[in-house]
Parts: structure tokens; C-alpha cells; sequence
């Protein structure tokens, strides 16, 4: 992870750093290497959890982040869903008629929620768990969807183009999910178990498969089509066009409503 962090120049002296943290072993890794690269650099640790509203499910990870960074004795923040956009994803499902996934409408609600934390927050930094298979899967899931644009926030280096948003890291992005387990379980961290209701609604689960049978057939795959969306994603970068506001919430977008306004209206309309 400090090889990644010094290669793309990730943190700097003095950073705040506002860490998401879901309760799983790639974020609450994440959390505890931080503190230990960070502490002596003067940089501040925040632990932020994303409250989505999934019954069953979020109540004991949101317990098992309080207590890892009590232990760590690092300050811990919940934005729930309820209280940025006045639903949860459990009520946003309910009232869903298309076939829209659960995680395609989380994930977007998320990105802004972690936003509006690390505002408030004041940090300047976000980092995020997303690991060497995370960054695939999501490549391959927004190829496959007509995303393209999607891409480019997979490169390591993207700088925020408005003040709204808070620049994002991925500490973990070069690092296997399989070596950051073992290290969970090495340092006997307690991370939730527990699968998300939600998570067979998307390809991601398929595309994990056919990754990591390709990666067993063909030692080193993962590094090398790392290495491509490093690339594709610097392309689109540079080819990237000029960023709208959107009406509704004046946060950059590349349409005239933003995703998550896109959202919340069709939550007002019931139609989703
Ligand atoms: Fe959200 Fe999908 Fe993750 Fe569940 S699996 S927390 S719905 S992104």
C-alpha cells in the first residue's frame, strides 16, 4: 500500500483523511494501515460509514466500525441515507418498478454522501477500500453497460474538477482481495460476514468468477488488465469535456440533472 500511495502520489504531509469504512475486511484493512502510515506524517484519520438503510444488514456493521475505531481510537462519523435524501435503499426498493439494480441507485446516493461527509468534515481526502479485483470488476461492469465515462474515476491520478467534490483515493487498488483477507484475518480483525441482501441483483458476482478463472488459468492477469485501465482511463481524462452544474444541486454533472437528483425525483414521483 505504500509503494501504491508514494507511485501515484496519493497523500501528502499534513493530509485529513476521511476513510469509508462499511465494516468489511477491505475497509477496516484500510483503516488500520492508514493510521499506521499516517500517525507519524501528522495526518488526521476520520472513519466515515455510510448508513444506506438496509435492514439486517447495516445495523451490526455500523456497530462492528464503532467498535475497531474505538480500539483505534480513531472519530467516527454515520451519514445515513435517511437523513441526507429522507429515504433509505430499503424504501427506495420498495417503491422500485424498473430494473434498475439496488446497487446501480446505492451507489450513486453513496458517492454523494460520502461527499457532503467529507465536506462537512472538512477533510480532503477520501479514501476508499476498493482493491485490485473491485477496480476490475467495476471496469468491466461499466464496459459492459456503455459507461465509458464511468471509467476515467478509476485513475488513480483524477483530480477533482470542482470544489464540491473532495479528491478520492484507493490505497488498496494494486493490492488482491484474497491478501487483504488473510491480512484481516492475521490481525485478527472482527469484519462483518454478513453479505448484503442486494448483492446478487448486479453482474458484479458473474464478472468476479470469470475474472478470477481467468486469473487461475493465467497467473498475473490481474496486473496486467490493472494496467489497461490505468491507461483507458488516463484517455478519458484527457479527452474529458466541460463540466455542467446541475439545477437542481449545482454539483458538477455532465447532464443538466445530476444522477442523484435524477433520483431523488423519481423517489418524489414514486416511479423508480
Ligand atoms: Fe449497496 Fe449493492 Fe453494496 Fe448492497 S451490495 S451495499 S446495495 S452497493
Amino acid at each position: 500500500m505504500k509503494r501504491t500511495i508514494a507511485k501515484y502520489d496519493l497523500l501528502k504531509y499534513g493530509d485529513s483523511i476521511g476513510v469509508a469504512v462499511s465494516g468489511g475486511k477491505d475497509s477496516l484493512s484500510l483503516l488500520r494501515i492508514l493510521n499506521e502510515i499516517c500517525k507519524p506524517h501528522a495526518s488526521k484519520l476520520f472513519a466515515i460509514t455510510i448508513d444506506e438503510g438496509i435492514s439486517g444488514y447495516r445495523e451490526e456493521a455500523i456497530k462492528i466500525c464503532e467498535n475497531f475505531t474505538e480500539e483505534l481510537n480513531i472519530p467516527h462519523h454515520v451519514f445515513s441515507f435517511k437523513e441526507l435524501y429522507g429515504f433509505s435503499l430499503d424504501d427506495v426498493i420498495k417503491l422500485r418498478k424498473s430494473k434498475v439494480s439496488a446497487c446501480s441507485i446505492c451507489g450513486i446516493l453513496r458517492r454523494r454522501a460520502l461527499d457532503i461527509a467529507a465536506k462537512e468534515l472538512k477533510v480532503n481526502a477520501i479514501a476508499t477500500a476498493h482493491n485490485l479485483d473491485d477496480i476490475l470488476q467495476t471496469f468491466m461492469i461499466n464496459l459492459l453497460n456503455g459507461d465509458i465515462d464511468r471509467i476515467k474515476w478509476l485513475n488513480p491520478k483524477i483530480k477533482p474538477r470542482s470544489e464540491f467534490v473532495i479528491r478520492r483515493i484507493k490505497p488498496l487498488m494494486e493490492i488482491y482481495e484474497k491478501e487483504i483477507a488473510m491480512y484481516a484475518f492475521l490481525k485478527g480483525t472482527p469484519f462483518q460476514t454478513v453479505t448484503c441482501p442486494y448483492m446478487n441483483e448486479g453482474i458484479r458476482s458473474e464478472i468476479r468468477s470469470i475474472i478470477n478463472a481467468l486469473e487461475h488459468k493465467h497467473p498475473g492477469i490481474k496486473y496486467s488488465t490493472l494496467n489497461s485501465v490505468i491507461k483507458v482511463s488516463q484517455e478519458l481524462i484527457m479527452d474529458e469535456k466541460e463540466l455542467k452544474v446541475c439545477r437542481a444541486c449545482n454539483f458538477p454533472s455532465s447532464k443538466d440533472l445530476c444522477s442523484v437528483c435524477k433520483i431523488l425525483e423519481m423517489v418524489k414521483k414514486h416511479y423508480i
